[in-house]
């Protein structure tokens, strides 16, 4: 079968198009980067079947990335029948960069003008016979995401296949002309394959061609020792790279057409936009607004702040079964109706079972263990899911639509000379997600010091499943202490998470962690409006990835912490009223003094060992740190609370307040969990992708210190105001004794190497 690997910038649409050639369901987003793993698919309506792979998105063929040598080692070593080059026709200029790197290659080349839908609509248009003169291969002109021109794309590749082609190169300059020429001879005298190729790279001292072949670069370089150009001295990477430009600016910029009424203007939409979202002072405030809009949309029960008009006591389908779901007070955003509506749904079932049980006559303990145990814990999780969907959509959305990109372009204005790339801040921002794949993508930063500090702290930027403890907590310090609102907390927790993954970074890349950091080059994808079907496979998957997790890991930790609350070390079956007699109460409270300095340890009384018991659960699986509030909630209330209708997160609620925790307290016990280590899955992961056992075990610990360090903080200055002194004065300290060894002015004795 024909083998034809699709190459471009990130964000030019390679994935848009591998999905509509192959009809797969693969990711499409707009995050660059995103494409590290190879994808293959099968395109059927040519000839023959021809198999298809999307490579990374890259800039160029120079060996500084992983996605650069991932792509240009396949080309050059699994030689595909063709490469079809995605190019971005609104930016053309900068994506044929990479173009007249391909056309080097000896391998067919075919381009493939994407996005022409966009530069139609703005009236522009793009002369490909001109093109096709200048670049010498064809150049078809498509839109990946409207499916048009991709037959003829796929034809006129297939039939490119037929001969092949040998490299040319579009650099013409003195200095360099003699020296490539001789190189490719040399190589070709030795039937070495893409010798053109080849000889570029070893004039440009590119380290993987220098590498593989030692004598023709020796020649090279005594050549460069002798040479100086007039601009680039002994640069001659720059040299090449401006060869290139000359080249595109002077053959190739003219075949984009533009409208005379866009000419005056010369400014697109995208442009505008950035003038505003990119702005340098109002950029990072128009961040934290729109996320404050997404968590006001997700969980606020005073939608648009209108509660204040509304009639004293309002109570939306008060009397009903209905009653408050819409709202209360105020009204309740579209995330709190969905939550609110899933609640009701959960608590019938509980209702329904329970009285089945009940009926047919099953013994306390099996009725205890399937109501409360099993469905407590499972369903305590699960109506939080349509808040982390809806938090997730929103995510997508200004992921997909680009913002995201500009985002991380803002940060690294601010964080560069801090040692904080803007690179680094893309996996992080996709922590929001999940942290797994979040620091699988961390391979695209090519500082390994960076990539350590990065990985360490991706687990701060709250994942889905750590939103039902932000949540519910939220939830219970509104209800039970009547202060602020749902939203305002989740919010500024998600921002303390923001907030200490960038100090941590920046104190590690001042201390242990030091190193350079590499040029930023981003294209900032024009705005996209995001497509609703990739929007809903994004949903999709979370919804499969939740159910999954679930039935396996949460139902399997549910079921154990029940029974072992329910048996005594003796293992006598315990009622619901001795559970603090129970081998769990044993080992939470074991735990529990720990946790004193953070507010959830021995000053909190009989029941306080839950908290212990939470945090250790959710090592395995966030979700089982309300999970088991939910299986341990039904029991513990059964004792004392009055109102004994109180199901579902309420009854979660009834059972913190219980244990006689403050609002402080509180706040410490999310901190703790947020940045605590994170779940199985996500350390397993960090194991992979740190370098070794050493830099794994210090990231165990940092994780430990820091959530036991910022949550002590929480809780002290919480509690006691004065106590921010106290902080303020240690912070400030160690930090100027770290600028002071910086400079040289102290010798901390450091270990020998
Ligand atoms: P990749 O990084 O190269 O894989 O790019 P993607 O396939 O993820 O596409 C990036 C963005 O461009 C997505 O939002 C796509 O929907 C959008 N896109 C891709 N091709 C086209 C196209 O032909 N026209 C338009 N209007 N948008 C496109
Ligand atoms: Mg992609």
């Amino acid at each position: 079968m024909k083998n034809f690997a699709l190459a471009g910038n990130p964000n030019c649409g390679k994935t848009t198009l591998f999905n509509s050639l192959t009809g797969s369901t693969a990711h499409v987003g707009n995050w660059p980067g995103v494409t590290v793993d190879k994808r293959e698919g099968i395109y059927k309506k040519c000839e023959q079947p021809v198999n298809i792979v999307d490579l990374p998105g890259i800039y160029s063929l120079s060996p500084y990335t992983p996605e650069e040598v991932i792509s240009r080692n396949y080309i050059l070593k699994e030689k595909p029948d063709c490469v079809i080059n995605i190019v971005d026709a609104t930016n053309l200029e900068r994506n044929l960069y990479l173009t007249t790197q391909l056309l080097e290659m000896d391998v067919p080349v075919v381009v493939a003008l994407n996005m022409m839908d966009v530069v139609n609509k703005e009236g522009n248009d793009v002369d490909a016979e001109k093109l096709e003169l200048a670049l010498g291969v064809p150049v078809i002109k498509v839109s990946a995401l409207k499916g048009s021109g991709l037959k003829e794309l796929m034809n006129r590749a297939y039939v490119e296949t037929e001969n092949p082609r040998k490299g040319r190169s579009v650099i013409s300059d003195k200095t360099v002309d003699k020296i490539i020429d001789s190189c490719r001879k040399d190589l070709e005298a030795k039937n070495i394959d893409n010798a053109l190729f080849y000889a570029l790279k070893l004039v440009e001292a590119d380290e993987l061609a220098v590498n593989t072949y030692p004598e023709v670069a020796e020649k090279v370089k005594k050549y460069t020792d002798k040479t100086e150009d007039e601009t680039f001295g002994k640069d001659f990477e720059a040299l090449i790279a401006d060869a290139r430009y000359k080249f595109i600016s002077s053959e190739c910029s003219s075949a984009f057409i533009q409208h005379e009424k866009n000419k005056k203007t010369n400014m697109s939409k995208s442009d505008k936009a950035d003038k505003v979202l990119t702005n340098r002072i109002l950029g990072i405030p128009i961040f934290l607004i729109i996320l404050f809009a997404v968590f006001h949309l997700t969980f606020s029960e005073n939608f648009l702040f209108i509660g204040a008009l509304l009639p004293e006591g309002w109570v939306s389908c008060a009397g009903t079964a209905f009653e408050g779901v819409f709202g209360d007070g105020g009204i309740n955003s579209p995330g709190v109706i969905l939550f609110n509506l899933l609640d009701l749904t959960t608590s019938s079932i509980s209702d329904a079972v329970a009285s089945a049980m009940e009926t047919s006559g099953a013994s306390a303990w099996a009725s205890g263990l399937l109501v409360d145990g099993i469905l407590g814990g499972l369903f305590a999780i699960l109506s939080f899911l349509p808040q982390i969907l809806l938090l997730f959509l929103f995510f997508s959305i200004l992921e997909d639509s680009g913002y995201m990109a500009r985002v991380a372009f803002i940060l690294d204005r601010i964080f560069r000379r801090f040692g904080l790339s803007g690179r680094a801040f893309m996996p992080m921002i996709m922590g929001f997600g999940c942290s797994v794949p979040a620091m699988v993508n961390t391979r695209t930063l090519a500082d390994e010091k960076e990539r350590i500090a990065t990985i360490r702290v991706i687990p701060f930027f709250s994942c889905g499943a750590k939103l039902p403890i932000l949540t519910a907590i939220a939830g219970g310090i509104v209800m039970q202490f009547g202060i602020g609102n749902a939203d305002v907390i989740t919010y500024l927790m998600y921002l303390l998470g923001i907030v200490v993954a960038i100090a941590a970074v920046l104190l590690m890349r001042a201390t242990t962690m030091k190193g350079e950091v590499p040029p930023f080059i981003m294209e900032l994808p024009a705005y996209h409006l995001p497509q609703f079907k990739s929007l809903m496979l994004h949903m999709w998957d979370k919804v499969k990835h939740f159910v999954k997790k679930a039935f396996t890991i949460i139902l399997a930790s549910t079921i154990v912490i029940w029974f072992i609350s329910h048996f005594s070390w003796s293992w006598g079956y315990l009622p619901d009223e001795n559970i603090d007699s129970s081998i769990l109460a044993g080992l939470g409270q074991l735990f529990q003094p720990i946790f004193t300095p953070l507010g959830f340890g021995s000053q909190l009384g009989k029941w306080g060992w839950v908290f212990a018991v939470a945090a250790v659960t959710g090592l395995i699986a966030k979700e089982n740190v309300i999970a088991t509030f939910g299986t341990l909630a039904a029991c513990i209330t059964a004792g004392f609370v009055a109102d004994e209708s109180l199901e579902g997160i309420d009854s979660v609620v009834q059972m913190i307040s219980a244990t006689g925790i403050t609002v402080p307290a509180l706040i410490a016990f999310i901190a703790f969990n947020m940045l605590t280590i994170p779940c199985f899955a996500a350390v397993a992961t960090a194991k992979a992708e740190l370098p070794g056992k050493k830099s794994f075990n210090m990231t165990i610990l940092f994780w430990v210190v820091t959530s036991y360090l910022v949550s002590a903080m929480v809780y002290t200055i919480g509690s006691w105001w004065w106590t921010l002194f106290i902080w303020l004065a240690v912070w400030a300290t160690a930090i100027t004794l770290i600028v002071l060894n910086n400079l040289g002015k102290l010798k901390i004795p450091s270990r020998k190497k």
